[in-house]
């Protein structure tokens, strides 16, 4: 069952709105990142019946740590921002949204009412979900637009018997934990090749995070792509260190 994640919700009313709409469309999993305001006792007097959810909900400082073992995120946005990301709407979205929750943890992040999600968040997500409005007023009440995130989930789910694991992964999907190691791992690399020279590291990251949000990698894959990034930086870095020593100076590594 996929996670909805609030990040940094400022007014509980809203936290308590949320609450209800996933209670109505059969949703458990709530983490709150950082509220301005956390009172159980609150949420559960303006969404009545409310309490298995709010007492479950897990309370995260940082949305990394929050997502540290999803496996496929999923953020929200009332409007596109950088062109460098895969943009869904919530219908095309859900179904795969359900599959992915078969096999790992996905979560589904919301931002704070005022500013939504920043970009350094959307780059944690694989792909970003917009839910269509009419054209000059696409921002949507934060439990609005849970509300209809997850009623899509609930369309979506309904009739389709609960499908099983594949089981073809042996390790199964890499989690955001492992995602960001390797993209570490491939920016050392690339910076060491000086790929970045003449090209943003930043943007070349994002569409980097972009390609990779769209394939979902098992962690066995994730490992093997981190470990060519480090690879490249290492046998790099040995290259410049036999470069800049003296001649007679070679060790059982210099082949060349
Ligand atoms: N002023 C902010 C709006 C934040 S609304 C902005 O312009 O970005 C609070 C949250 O509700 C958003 O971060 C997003 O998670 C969700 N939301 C609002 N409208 C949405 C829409 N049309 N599609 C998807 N999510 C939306």
């Amino acid at each position: 069952m996929p996670t909805i994640v609030l990040h940094q919700p400022q007014d509980l009313v809203n936290i308590a709105a949320a609450v209800r709409a996933m209670a109505n469309m059969g949703l458990e999993r709530l983490t709150l990142v950082d509220p301005a305001e956390f009172d159980p006792w609150r949420i559960t007097g303006i969404a009545h019946r409310t309490e298995p959810i709010v007492e479950a909900a897990r309370l995260a400082d940082t949305l990394e740590e929050a997502l540290a073992d999803a496996t496929y995120v999923v953020g929200t946005s009332a409007r596109p921002r950088t062109a460098q990301r895969n943009y869904r709407r919530p219908r095309e979205l859900a179904p795969r949204i359900l599959r992915r929750a078969a096999s790992g943890n996905v979560a589904i992040v919301f931002g704070r009412e005022d500013r939504g999600l920043s970009n350094e968040a959307l780059d944690l997500c694989h792909e970003v979900m917009v839910i269509p409005t009419a054209p000059g007023y696409p921002s949507l009440n934060l439990a609005q637009a849970v509300l209809l995130v997850s009623y899509e989930l609930f369309l979506a789910g309904e009739g389709t018997p609960d499908e099983l694991p594949t089981g073809r992964r042996s390790l199964g999907p890499a989690t955001t934990a492992e995602l960001e190691e390797m993209f570490v791992a491939l920016e050392a690399g690339l910076d060491r090749a000086e790929f970045f020279k003449a090209r943003k590291a930043e943007s070349v990251m994002r569409i980097v995070r972009t390609v990779f949000g769209r394939t979902g990698l098992d962690a066995h894959e994730a490992r093997l792509i981190a470990s060519i990034g480090y690879q490249v930086r290492n046998r790099l870095e040995r290259l410049e260190g036999q470069r800049s020593a003296a001649p007679e100076a070679t060790g059982p590594d210099n082949r060349t």
